[in-house]
């Protein structure tokens, strides 16, 4: 049954076909509600932001503090001062990896999209909302967040507008993690779905997280055993935690060599905020720390330094650091120090876009720039990629989708493009639901 009685414009101003700059419009009458506002962090200057609503929003909702879902929101803030809806954390952990997003910007000199005054703006515009809370946006829309499962407050936003049910995923992890419960599958009835499609290829199988353990472990070990360093590019949020409660877990049980684990980055703000938040962990990690009055990310194993001061890298170590995708960063440094060595081991932890300099090195490129007139440095210690990921595989995305009640349509987005397109084409075989591959800029009637 088609509704478009409905009369909802649906617009994707970013994140269609490309991982970065999420931002989708829904338009009824004269309200517009923004989902997500990010930057691509593979791009540069204007193509790395959305694209311009066609009216002023009326409110903005973030899913979580990724940059590619919360890195534009002070532009759009301070152009529109709009209301902005998300978690708690989420706007903490937002706030923060703006303020980093300024600081790389400026390393990089580039003209940032907005100042840091700006970003604290956002706080004078921010409302906090939990799980399976219901808001009332007036105009015949409803919003209420729910579980995404993806990172520590990370949330689906379900609008009802006119009773028409549209559901935006965000990030989705379909597995529990060390710190998070897998995203809330009691969705009811959804007319709209609207999937991000990181691994949504059939190709992408996700090995049990208990599996990718043991192999990151392993390898740990055998690097450390030949007198080797480990360095660990992460994300500041969420991989960061999820890293070091593995090794935290690992090192209790005997199974993993102990050596220095170093944690050097903006990881050690984070964890305050993870602190803060305990209540948005997994019910196992809030008894633990409960039990013992500690979070494990406190644990004395982890030394945290300051622009590597006090690391000695002259003995096998761990070094957890930021940036993740290696664009900046302490970890710049460290893999100064480290790449030209074969028995030191690299371990990428986490989704590379293509174009940062965690995909070539992931692609096998054997010299790497540092900086962009920096003369390019050998990469001669080992690379290995370990499937941490915080996002649902192919068959994932199949079981959440089957959990929906009365599913009409669906848009894949938040993928490379010809996973979206293979998805999108699956959905349709398999599960006969319309199921569309949009392009930025473009307008669905629904
Ligand atoms: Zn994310
Ligand atoms: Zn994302």
């Amino acid at each position: 049954m088609n509704v478009s009685l409905t009369n909802i414009e649906l617009t994707f101003l970013g994140g269609a076909r490309e991982v970065g700059r999420s931002c989708v419009s829904i338009k009824k009458k004269n309200k517009l509600i923004l989902l997500d506002a990010g930057i691509h962090l593979g791009k540069v200057r204007g193509d790395a932001y959305p694209l311009e609503p066609s009216d002023p929003p009326n409110a903005v909702f973030i899913t979580h503090a990724h940059l590619d879902h919360s890195g534009y929101l002070p532009a759009i803030i301070s152009k529109y001062q709009c209301p902005e809806f998300s978690t708690p954390p989420t706007q903490d952990l937002g706030e923060l990896l703006q303020m980093d997003f300024l600081k790389l910007q400026r390393e990089w000199n580039i003209e940032p999209p907005y100042t840091s005054e700006e970003v604290m703006a956002v706080r004078s515009h921010a409302e906090d909302i939990n799980y399976m809370v219901e808001i009332n946006l007036r105009g015949g829309i409803r919003a209420m967040l729910l579980r995404s499962g993806h990172i520590l407050g990370a949330a689906m936003v379900r609008l009802e507008v006119n009773n028409h049910i549209i559901l935006y995923t965000g990030d989705l992890s379909t597995r529990n993690t060390r710190t998070q419960d897998m995203a809330d599958t009691s969705l009811g009835k959804v007319d709209t779905l609207i999937i991000e499609s990181t691994y949504a290829a059939q190709s992408d199988r996700h090995p049990s997280f208990q599996k990718v353990e043991r192999n990151f472990i392993d390898s740990i070990n055998k690097a450390l055993d030949r007198g080797g360093r480990v360095l660990v590019p992460v994300f500041a949020v969420g991989r960061a935690q999820e890293v070091m409660l593995s090794l935290e877990a690992y090192i209790r049980s005997g199974v993993l060599t102990q050596v220095p684990i170093y944690i050097d980055g903006m990881i050690k703000k984070v964890n305050e905020v993870y602190r803060l938040y305990w209540s948005y962990l997994r019910p196992t990690i809030r008894r633990q720390i409960r039990y013992t009055r500690q979070s494990p990310l406190e644990s004395d194993i982890f030394f945290e330094v300051y622009q590597r001061k006090g690391v000695n890298l002259d003995e096998p170590c761990i070094i957890i650091s930021t940036s993740g995708m290696l664009e900046g960063g302490p970890v710049i440094g460290y893999l100064k120090q480290l790449s030209d060595d074969p028995k030191n081991l690299i371990c990428l932890t986490g989704y590379q876009v293509s174009g940062t300099r965690g995909r070539r090195l992931q692609d096998g490129e054997k010299e790497i720039k540092l900086s962009p007139n920096g003369e390019p440095v050998k990469v001669d210690s080992e690379i290995k990629s370990f499937e941490f990921s915080a996002h649902a595989d192919q068959s994932g995305l199949f079981r959440f989708i089957s959990k929906i009640k009365g599913l009409e349509r669906v848009y894949c987005i938040h993928g490379e493009e010809w996973k979206i397109v293979e998805y999108s084409e699956r959905i349709e075989k398999l599960k006969k639901i319309d199921a569309y591959s949009p392009l930025n800029g473009e307008t669905y009637l629904i």
